[in-house]
Order: structure tokens, then C-alpha cells, then sequence
């Protein structure tokens, strides 16, 4: 049951969100990181020259160790988590933070301590009542660059990594990108958070050194003690605490055939995404940053069916530029053609920030101001994201689509917004597509309902079912408490899939999907049979995916999936997939076939209590 505690050396599961992929088995390490308790002390006249020393001197160590840090990472971190540390760094000359914290130390006479945690709960509340969803998530730099100085100033003790002699997994609270990026090259197995999102820049930085990571397990500080002994799947998003022998041994095997599926897995990447009976079916790649270009040369996909701009506002104090969003798709799009890639505009809000500090900002994010919602309430922030995008579909193809559209309202205003800033280029005589493809995603129900409508609107529509199954089945897609409820083979959520396929193919656009059920093998024949033109997904997957297609026919996938629509519910779907999986396709899924008998992922989105006793 949640909240309850093993008694020690008690084995038990806990759900969280995977991060970054891979199994690691380990011996636990918990960093701590508890709030500084900052004492409070009035300080005489001829103290404050000496109190200010002691204050620039902390700062100025601050600054020296995260200098050294980033030189120590340069090399192998993607330009996104160097930013992070680059911002830090701003962070900690900042007249605002330190010289404001310098200015009451002189005027109260008060410790350093104290004046920088009264800075400190200002900037905080002023960042929090921003209306701009951007600028209220810098608060929390602020609150990372201010515990790191309040430690400097009370002596804790630092966590100290240096402390590490044998691998480890590392349990923590939450870490910083910046903490995270020096766990490389140290001897880290893998680590496990209490709070974060899989689109947490913690994980972003986690799988860019390929670290196993499972964050949001929410209550993982308090449930291990120091030399535990965990296993971390980072693909199921589970840690298995005091694992017994038996699924220690489980989960040994379960490593060695992932490792020798990717070997086998290879073969794949150059053949063409066909069935059996010949009809081809594009798998594209989801992508958040440049640096998983190289993921998806390896991956054998054909082109972006996803880009998520979002990422290059994150980590960083100020708005991208006209021409760093152009620069930035440019490089995108000379990497992939002559393939094409599909820009998703800016998804700011929602679990894009999720973290601690400021889940009470808005009561629900998901359903606040994100993504076009955000994009139509700051017209100016989005026609320069607009025009960069344009200005790059002069150099390949790009097709450009808009997120969380739920009307007629929405996608008309986005269009017309798009017109525009392509006619401001056009006024200045700078190139670009005329003939840019526009889509929409299909993630809001309402959208779903009227998608015989919209189709007339857009080029083509991709079915975001992260969002969609949140909305349809009223899931929190990353509230723990609730992860058992969601269910992509939901009969409700079938239903709205194949009316979606069919009033896009009726009004003749293409329907693809981006969202995680499309990387989902079990969901191949299912896709496949209801007649999908593209399914995009994480690169690594791709290669998986195409040695299913190759094994299936797209006439006995479509008799399939009609059969599916008669089951109640999703476990009764679940099943029959299963069963027909291993009478009709075995061979198409001999790399699978265990892992989706033994301890699929779906499983734990069926039957979790988030911490529950193994068995
Ligand atoms: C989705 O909602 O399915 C999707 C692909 O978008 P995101 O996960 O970025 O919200
Ligand atoms: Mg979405």
C-alpha cells in the first residue's frame, strides 16, 4: 500500500517514471538534501565589513567549484546541460541575488545567512506571481544557486560524491542538471529521485550519459537506508528494493536479452519499414535536442515525426531569438534530409517544469495555460519562434504543427498567425516554404470529437496519446497516485484512435502518432491494422518496431484490430493482444516474447499501488 514503509531489509516495488533506460543493480547511496536551516543574527557596525568578506567569499567559491565542474564535464555533455551550468554561474553575479544580499547585510546588519534567505523568499514570491509561465520557472534557478550558497555560508557538509568508493546507485530528493552532470565519469550504476519528470532536464542530462535513471518515485528518500541493495529498470520506471534472489536472477536475465536484442536489432536499421504483404508504414523519431541526431542516424527512422521545441527555451534566462530558433531548425533539417522533420511548436506548461518547487503555481497545469493556449496569449514570443522555423524551411522539409489545439478557434488563430509571420519574411525578402505542411495534434478530446471537421483545416494530424489518454480517462499522466489507471488500451481510448484515423483518411490527410504508445510493440499490430500512415517515437526504438512490421501482414493486423473493439476492458484487450501475439506472430516477436509474457511495463500501469510488497 502507498505510504507504508518496509520494515528493513523488506522487499518491495516502487513506481516511478523511467528517465533514462537500462538496468542497474546496486548498493544504495542517498545524498541528502535538506532545506539549509539558516540561523539569524543581528551583527555590530564593525562586523559588517567582515561579514560582507565571508559572503563574497562564498560566492566566489561557488563560483570557482561550478566552473570547475562544467570544464570537468565540456566535453561530454550535450550544449543544453552546459547551458544550465552557464546559467548558474550568471546566476551567482547577479545584482538582484547578491548584490541585493550584500546591500542588507550592510543596511540591517544582519548575517549573510539570513540576508540571503530574505532575498531568497522575495525573488521567489516574485517569480512565483509571474504570469508568464516561462519566467515563473526561473525562480527555481534562483532557489538551486541560493541553497548552494546557504550551504557554503552554514558549513553543512556538501554532499560529497568524492565519498563514493565502490559503484552505487544514488537515491536522492531531486538533483540539480548541474549535480547530475559531475556523476559522469564517477562510479554511478545508476540513480533514483524522489520528485522530476521524464521530461525533467535531470533526465535529459541523465540519458545523454546513458545513466539508468528512475525519477518521481516520490517517497524513495524515506523508504531506503545506506547500503540497501536496489535494482533500477529505467525502461519500466521501477526500483525493486531488497530484491529477493529470485528476481535478482530475474532481472540478470532480463539485462542479457536486452543486450543481445540490441545486437540482433542492428540488422534492421538499414532494411525498409515494410509487412509482409508489402504496404510500408513510416516510423519517424521523437526528438528534443540536436545532440539525438546521432541516435537517430543509427535508428534506421525516416526523418523527425516530433521535435519538441520546447527545450531550447529551457535552462536559460532569456528568450530564444529569431534567428537562434532559425539556426537551430536549420541544423535539424540539414541533418535529416532528405527525410523530413516535423517542428512541433512550443509546448511551455503542463509537466514541461514539474518539479517541487513550484507545483502550486497553477492548480492544474495540464489543463492551464500551455502550450497554443500560452502560444495565443504571447503572440509576439510566438510569431519569433514562427519566423524562425519558416526561415529554416527554406533549407529542407519541415512541416510545422500546433499542440493542444482544442477548436476551430485555436488552429485558425495559429494558422493566421503563421500567415503572418510568413508575410513579415515575405516583406523582407527572406525565402521560405510557401507549400509548409501544417498539422495539428489531435490531444484534447474535444479536437478528437470534431476531427471530421478539423481535417479540413490541417495538412495532417498526429495524435498525441500522452496528453489524450490523460484527458479522456481524467489520469494525471505524471501523478503517481493515479498511474494505474492508465491505460492506452482503454476500450474509450480505442474508440477515439480509430474515429480520429478514420475522419482524417476520410477528409484524405495522413494520421500519424507521436505520443509513447506508438513505441509500444505490443501496440504495433493495433496501429498498424487501424491504419496509421507514420508512428513516431523515441530513435532507439525504431529498430525494434521495423523487425515486427517486417514480420506481420497489414490484412491480418486490420482483422485484428476490429476485434479488439468488442472487449470491455482494457485488461480484457491486453490479454487477447498477448494471446494473439504469441499464436499468430511469434516469430515477428521472437526478440519480445519474454519481456511482454514476463513483466511487460503495461503491467505496472495496470496493477500498481505505487509501493507495494514484491512477490
Ligand atoms: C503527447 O501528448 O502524446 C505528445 C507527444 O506530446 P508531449 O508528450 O510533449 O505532451
Ligand atoms: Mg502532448
Amino acid at each position: 500500500m502507498k505510504g507504508r514503509s518496509p520494515s528493513r531489509n523488506q522487499s518491495a516495488v516502487l513506481r516511478g517514471i523511467g528517465a533514462s533506460p537500462g538496468i542497474a543493480t546496486g548498493k544504495v547511496f542517498i545524498l541528502s538534501r535538506e532545506r539549509v536551516v539558516v540561523p539569524r543574527r543581528q551583527i555590530q557596525a564593525e562586523q559588517v565589513k567582515q561579514e560582507l568578506h565571508r559572503f563574497q567569499a562564498a560566492v566566489a567559491e561557488a563560483q570557482h567549484e561550478l566552473q570547475k565542474a562544467k570544464e570537468q564535464v565540456a566535453a561530454s555533455l550535450p550544449r543544453e546541460a552546459l547551458l544550465i551550468m552557464d546559467a548558474h554561474l550568471l546566476l551567482l553575479g547577479d545584482e538582484m541575488l547578491v548584490g541585493h544580499a550584500a546591500q542588507l547585510i550592510e543596511e540591517e546588519r544582519i548575517n549573510a545567512e539570513w540576508a540571503l534567505r530574505k532575498v531568497l523568499d522575495e525573488l521567489s514570491a516574485l517569480f512565483r506571481k509571474m504570469k508568464d509561465n516561462y519566467l515563473r520557472e526561473r525562480g527555481q534557478d534562483i532557489e538551486v544557486v541560493g541553497e548552494v550558497l546557504l550551504r557554503r555560508l552554514v558549513g553543512s557538509q556538501e554532499m560529497s560524491l568524492a565519498e563514493i568508493e565502490e559503484p552505487v546507485i544514488i537515491v536522492a530528493h531531486d538533483l540539480s542538471p548541474a549535480e547530475t552532470a559531475q556523476l559522469a565519469g564517477k562510479k554511478i550504476l545508476g540513480f533514483a529521485t524522489d520528485v522530476g519528470s521524464r521530461t525533467s532536464h535531470t533526465a535529459i542530462v541523465a540519458s545523454s550519459l546513458q545513466i539508468p535513471a528512475v525519477v518521481g518515485l516520490e517517497r524513495i528518500t524515506q523508504e531506503v537506508s545506506p547500503g540497501d541493495l536496489l535494482i533500477l529498470d529505467g525502461s519500466a520506471g521501477s526500483v525493486v528494493l531488497n530484491p529477493t534472489e529470485k528476481t535478482r536472477r530475474e532481472y540478470q536475465e532480463r539485462k542479457h536479452r536486452l543486450q543481445v536484442m540490441t545486437r540482433e536489432l542492428r540488422k534492421f536499421v538499414s532494411l525498409p519499414a515494410v509487412t509482409l504483404d508489402g504496404h510500408h508504414l513510416r516510423l519517424t523519431a521523437n526528438l528534443e535536442i540536436l545532440e539525438e541526431i546521432k541516435y537517430l542516424k543509427d535508428s534506421g527512422a525516416e526523418g523527425v515525426g516530433l521535435f519538441r521545441t520546447e527545450y531550447l527555451y529551457l535552462d536559460r534566462t532569456d528568450l530564444p531569438s529569431e534567428d537562434e530558433h532559425y539556426q537551430h531548425y536549420r541544423q535539424l533539417i540539414e541533418a535529416v534530409s532528405p527525410y523530413s522533420a516535423t517542428l512541433r511548436t512550443f509546448d511551455l506548461g503542463g509537466d514541461k517544469f514539474a518539479s517541487q518547487l513550484n507545483l502550486a503555481d497553477e492548480m492544474n497545469p495540464a489543463m492551464g495555460l500551455r502550450a497554443i493556449r500560452f502560444c495565443l496569449a504571447s503572440p509576439g514570443i510566438f510569431k519569433t519562434q514562427l519566423r524562425g522555423i519558416l526561415r529554416a524551411s527554406a533549407h529542407g522539409k519541415i512541416k510545422v504543427m500546433f499542440p493542444m489545439v482544442s477548436g476551430f478557434h485555436e488552429i485558425r488563430e495559429a494558422k493566421r498567425l503563421l500567415r503572418e509571420a510568413g508575410a513579415e519574411l515575405d516583406r523582407k525578402g527572406i525565402p521560405f516554404d510557401h507549400e509548409i505542411q501544417v498539422g495539428m495534434m489531435v490531444e484534447v478530446p474535444s479536437a478528437a470529437q470534431m476531427a471530421d471537421r478539423l481535417a479540413k483545416e490541417v495538412a495532417f494530424f498526429s495524435i498525441g496519446t500522452n496528453d489524450l489518454i490523460q484527458y479522456i480517462l481524467a489520469i494525471d499522466r505524471i501523478n503517481e497516485h493515479v498511474s494505474y489507471l492508465y491505460e492506452p488500451l482503454h476500450p474509450a481510448v480505442l474508440q477515439v484512435i480509430r474515429q480520429v484515423v478514420e475522419a482524417g483518411h476520410q477528409a484524405g490527410i495522413e494520421v500519424h502518432m507521436c505520443g509513447e504508445m506508438a513505441s509500444d510493440p505490443l501496440h504495433l499490430p493495433l496501429l498498424l491494422g487501424l491504419g496509421f500512415d507514420e508512428l513516431s517515437m523515441p530513435a532507439t526504438n525504431v529498430p525494434r518496431l521495423k523487425k515486427i512490421l517486417r514480420g506481420i501482414k497489414k490484412s491480418d493486423a486490420e482483422a485484428f484490430a476490429r476485434e479488439l473493439f468488442r472487449f470491455d476492458t482494457a485488461r480484457e484487450v491486453l490479454e487477447f493482444v498477448r494471446a494473439e501475439i504469441q499464436s499468430r506472430w511469434a516469430e515477428a516477436y521472437s526478440l519480445e516474447l519474454p519481456t511482454l509474457v514476463t513483466d511487460h511495463p503495461a503491467d505496472a500501469t495496470r496493477s500498481a499501488p505505487a509501493l507495494g510488497a514484491e512477490n
